[in-house]
């Protein structure tokens, strides 16, 4: 059984077998261990796999699971994890939060030695947080930052105008506070100014395309997305029809 490989002092990974184009190499599931405690917190259990779980439960015990974000890739094993270790979930979705209260913006204490700071970064989806490993200036970022490429806004739920204040507090931080990202999936990123400056420039250039796109003619999302994404992987299209959905609605809201 593979260990989990060791990322900062407190942060270590298990990657789960999901590979997919949107996925990348599948989903780190993160294990936050106080270098003196024996208990861990789960961040992001990933898909129901037999296999994963069994080895979150091997790094055990887990004494808290948290979620970044209810998509099923980070949650779906969430409630077997929680009756396999009797540990509470928390979340910001209520409906994924078990024997625990809903995430609120803020200090989350002392659980089994790690605390951190819970940042909402709605915009990938409505229920997107990072969490902020102060000691370590480390930030889990979930799907809001990934490590390779970029994100999806996940169009209704997720917005483009939240997604854009959220990479900007992402970067105020990046700026004093944080020099590793741990996202979802993808590999740990060390510039974390560099992406999420990449990641800003990204959006708006890709908005100044939609607009022309509108501009020239294109009146659903599938047209826009078959001009503007055509150096894309078909295989995304689908994925980008909703982020560029998720633009459309910004634009006629006036952004
Ligand atoms: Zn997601």
């Amino acid at each position: 059984m593979t260990a989990p490989e060791q990322v900062t002092p407190t942060a270590s990974r298990l990657l789960a077998p999901n590979p997919s184009p949107m996925t990348l190499d599948g989903t780190n599931t993160w294990i936050l261990r106080d270098p003196g405690e024996s208990a861990c917190v789960v961040v992001d259990p990933g898909p129901l796999d037999d296999g994963h779980l069994d080895r979150i439960v091997a790094a055990g015990p887990v004494a808290l699971i948290v979620l970044t974000h209810g998509h099923l890739d980070h949650s779906e094993a969430a409630p077997r994890l929680a009756e396999l270790t009797g540990a509470p979930v928390v979340a910001r979705d209520p409906a994924w939060c078990r024997d625990a209260p809903t995430l609120e913006p803020g200090r989350y204490d002392g659980v089994a030695g790690v605390d951190w700071l819970t940042i909402l970064t709605p915009g990938h989806s409505s229920d997107s947080v990072c969490l902020l490993l102060e000691r370590d200036g480390v930030l889990l970022t979930g799907d809001t930052i990934l490590g390779r490429g970029t994100t999806v806004v996940a169009h209704p739920d997720g917005r483009l105008a939240d997604y854009l204040d959220s990479l900007q507090r992402l970067r105020d931080l990046a700026e004093t506070e944080v020099h590793t990202l741990l996202p979802g999936h993808g590999p740990v990123v060390e510039n974390p100014l560099v992406i999420l400056d990449f990641y800003r420039t990204h959006r708006r250039e890709r908005l100044e395309q939609v607009r022309a796109a509108v501009a020239a003619g294109d009146t659903t999302a599938a047209a826009v997305v078959r001009r503007v994404y055509a150096d894309v992987d078909p295989v995304l299209w689908h994925a980008a029809e909703l982020s560029v959905q998720a633009q459309l609605d910004y634009l006629a809201a006036g952004g």
